[in-house]
């Protein structure tokens, strides 16, 4: 939900500086610096608001450095949002500091899937033409790109259909929230999601006008497009009678479960309605090592770890815990802080 960051007064008076959202923040621990920490965002946020810091690319460049995984926010004694906090910052930020360039990528371009498919279809021509590889080594693209990886041939949302019946006794339906990352870059992904979820019985509702989830959108500061989108995919999944929605995307479902226009709908996560699915059916072992990594919107924002390793181990007797699971992988870190 939108908020004004004077709104949160209140909010970040109450923090007392005393550090513990250090310990767990991922991007702290991999920066090391104050502003970098949560209390250093807030007292920027609160500086900010207070008039006694200007506007400028540098403070917008401290407070870009967070992934709102809320890790801080659920650790605080003091109950200081600190995520809603940056949030508010930013829309303030791209207000006072627009950035043409963000804009347009995450206003007129990811907001819109037609706009999206085109420049996913123009990255991927790139890319075989190895022009991507060039304007890398020149300096002229940034490094965020190599994260991309080679993109598929076609989309997701090319083969799966609008709705996909289940394979026997129908059980539930459930609305598939199939994210732009899944769709554009993982497609194998969302076949399999559907495949499986057909096979346990669910009718799949996929509404083909879905958009973005708004993450990219709050992230940046774009409140009010990131509320438009979430609005616009309720009123798809309304449409085909979706009562409750799954996703394999825990951005996604970030994005989801704090959204006030999801707020009279389930959110699932996958493992979760994967673990209510299976008991009763024989399943097939799977006879390797297989380790998991929790992703920071999953575990640091939602607070769920233990669904993940109860499929894992019933389907693999072989998985085992990696060192540094909850640690985070950096990739989404490295996208907003691309230079763009
Ligand atoms: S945000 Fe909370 S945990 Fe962090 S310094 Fe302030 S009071 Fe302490
Ligand atoms: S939301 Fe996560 S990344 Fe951002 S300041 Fe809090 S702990 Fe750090």
């Amino acid at each position: 939900m939108s908020m004004d960051l004077n709104s949160l007064k209140e909010h970040y008076l109450r923090c007392v500086r005393c550090g513990q959202c250090r310990a767990v923040c991922p991007v702290f621990a991999g920066i090391g610096n104050e502003t970098a920490a949560p209390r250093g965002k807030v007292f920027l946020a609160h500086m900010l608001a207070a008039g006694e810091l200007k506007a400028d690319a540098e403070i917008a460049h401290n407070l870009s450095l967070c992934l709102l995984c809320r890790a801080c926010t659920r650790e605080c004694p003091s109950a200081v949002p600190v995520h809603k906090i940056i949030t508010a910052a930013r829309s303030l930020l791209a207000r006072e500091v627009p950035n043409t360039l963000q804009k347009i990528i995450f206003k007129e371009i990811w907001s819109r899937s037609s706009l999206l498919n085109i420049s996913a279809r123009l990255l991927r021509g790139c890319q075989n033409l190895g022009l991507t590889v060039l304007g890398r080594s020149m300096g002229m693209l940034p490094p965020a790109l190599d994260l991309v990886g080679k993109l598929p041939r076609r989309p997701a949302r090319s083969f799966i259909s609008e709705v996909t019946r289940p394979e026997g006794a129908p059980r539930i339906k459930v609305g598939y929230f199939l994210g732009c990352a899944t769709n554009l870059m993982f497609p194998h992904v969302a076949r399999s999601t559907v495949a499986v979820l057909s096979l346990l019985g669910c009718e799949v509702i996929t509404p083909r006008e879905l958009k973005c989830c708004g993450l990219p959108q709050e992230e940046n500061g774009q409140m009010d497009v990131a509320e438009s989108l979430a609005r616009s995919n309720f009123a798809a999944f309304q449409r085909l009678g979706s009562k409750a929605i799954v996703t394999d995307c825990a951005s996604c479902f970030a994005a989801l479960k704090d959204s006030s226009a999801f707020k009279d709908i389930e959110i699932m996560d996958l493992f979760q309605l994967l673990n209510g699915l299976l008991p009763g059916h024989n399943l097939k072992k799977i006879d390797r090592a297989i380790t998991y990594h929790d992703p920071c919107h999953l575990a640091k924002a939602q607070g769920i770890t233990a669904a993940p390793r109860e499929l894992l181990t019933r389907i693999c007797p072989g998985f085992r815990e990696m060192p540094g699971a909850n640690s985070c992988c950096g990739k989404r870190t490295a996208v907003w802080n691309s230079g763009c």
